[in-house]
């Protein structure tokens, strides 16, 4: 930038997901505007290149807005007028028409057909360029003046180098320098916490077992006033449990995770599909019609054999033990361990496919028709800088790609009532 103060329509502070959704779908809306988004490090799209283990989970197969905004734990409620406006279906027209194909995968997640995030930056990269949204990296925005008569931004990087506009984002991801920016506009923020973890477990029952794992089950935490419940896939870890029921469980209980100091116990229900009642059922069966028969090859629900031979060690019931034998303590120490085994957490680690901070700027100071702030007009907010996260499986870009999509509308429309004011076509 030369050293004039320059004049754009739009400013984006960083450039990831929510930053460059916004810039590029202003750009579509508004041909002439003048956008410019500034990065503070030497790259973009730096998260995007990292996701879903470098195939980039983009949204997920979810098109029902009731549906959709269950998913997040915070923002469920001012997600539904979001995702009204633009939601997965959405997304994946949008990434369609603009030459990324996506595919759906069991588990609903949907990823790009070449299985690289590259695909999704490329796309990013070209559009920007080609709709002429100016991107300028090593730019770290650590404050912004906001002159409340002329009511445009001030944006000063040095003594020489200031951009001024009418229309600021937020999209600085869990940075704090963009929270400390939010602040300095009055916003108040939700202190943040770590989000989509996995738990640290030292215990005999899975020691030996990484890699094991099960198709669903039901897990329970409980807190003081409160309780939490999830139910999906767990998968056993060198260091614990992860899987996406407990990466489930680490969102919905993020806040009280963090206050326990990630100790806390929780209990795995091995068998959601049967009842106590039915597997006691199953037990007097065998009992009674398969006296002889062993319980080490006669698995009573569907676990796999290795963790099986587990539990029956952990219930301390030998090895050559059949039906008839086994006594009626035995078999309430194993119903015990198929329908409430107990766990103890220790600590967190960081689920390396996907990790996301709770926390941000407060919801209730935000207008979610516009993503504009309540506090300054013509401050917008999209990403993750706000209090809104979602559990793993492309939600979370699905907030970025909403709120981005919102917010350039909004700035559209302001743009288009006020073409009559010279503040735009600056050309920098
Ligand atoms: C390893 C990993 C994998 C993930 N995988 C997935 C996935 O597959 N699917 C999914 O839905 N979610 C995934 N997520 C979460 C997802 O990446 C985030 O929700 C999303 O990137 C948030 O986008 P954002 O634009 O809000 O912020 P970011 O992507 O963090 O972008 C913010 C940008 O702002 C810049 N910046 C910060 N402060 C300033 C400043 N003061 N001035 C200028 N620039 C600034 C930063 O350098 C950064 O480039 C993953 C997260 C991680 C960490």
């Amino acid at each position: 930038m030369n050293t004039s103060p320059r004049i754009v329509d739009y400013a984006i502070l960083g450039g990831g997901a929510a930053g460059f959704f916004s810039g590029i779908r202003l750009a579509e809306l508004v041909p002439h505007a003048s956008i410019v988004i500034l990065e503070s490090s030497s790259n973009v799209l730096q998260k995007v290149r990292v996701s879903g283990g470098g195939r980039c989970n983009i949204t997920h197969n979810c098109f029902e807005v009731s549906k959709l905004v269950q998913n997040y734990p915070r923002g469920e409620r001012e997600l539904k007028s979001v995702f009204s406006r633009f939601q997965p279906k959405d997304m994946l027209k949008w990434l369609e028409d603009h030459g990324v194909p996506t595919k759906i995968e069991d588990d609903g997640r949907i990823f790009p057909i070449s299985d690289s995030s590259e695909s999704v930056i490329r796309c990013f990269m070209k559009e920007t360029e080609r709709l002429g949204v100016k991107v300028f990296l090593n730019h770290l925005v650590q404050a912004v003046k906001y002159n409340d008569e002329s009511l445009v931004f001030e944006i000063e990087f040095s003594k020489d180098e200031k951009l001024i506009c009418r229309h600021l984002l937020l999209a600085t991801g869990s940075s704090k320098t963009g929270r400390r920016l939010a602040e300095s506009f009055g916003h108040s923020i939700v202190t943040p916490v770590p989000s989509l973890f996995s738990f640290n477990v030292k215990d005999s029952r899975i020691a030996e077992l990484p890699g094991l794992s099960f198709r669903n089950v039901k897990i329970e935490m409980k807190f003081e006033d409160k309780k939490f419940k999830s139910e999906g896939p767990a998968l056993i870890t060198h260091w614990g449990w992860s899987g996406p029921a407990i990466l489930k469980l680490s969102a919905f209980a993020a806040r009280e995770l963090a206050a326990s100091e990630y100790r806390s116990s929780f209990k795995i229900n091995f068998s959601p599909d049967k009842s106590e009642t039915d597997l006691r059922k199953d037990v007097a069966y065998r009992r009674e019609h398969y006296p002889t028969r062993g319980l080490k090859n006669d698995r009573l629900v569907p676990l796999p054999s290795r963790y099986w031979l587990k539990v029956l060690e952990a219930c301390e019931i030998d090895d050559r033990c059949s039906w008839g034998q086994v006594s009626k303590a035995a078999i309430e120490k194993l119903l015990k361990e198929i329908l409430r085994a107990e766990f103890e957490m220790e600590a967190r680690t960081t689920y390396k496919e996907e990790f996301v901070t709770a926390g941000g700027v407060d919801r209730r100071e935000v207008n979610f028709q516009t993503m504009q702030s309540k506090i300054i007009p013509g401050l917008y907010f999209a990403g993750e800088i706000l209090d809104i996260d979602a559990v793993t499986g492309g939600f979370n870009f699905q907030n970025c790609w909403s709120g981005a999509w919102v917010a350039a509308e909004s700035v559209a429309d302001d743009l288009r009532s006020k073409r009559a004011e010279p503040v735009s076509c600056v050309n920098i």
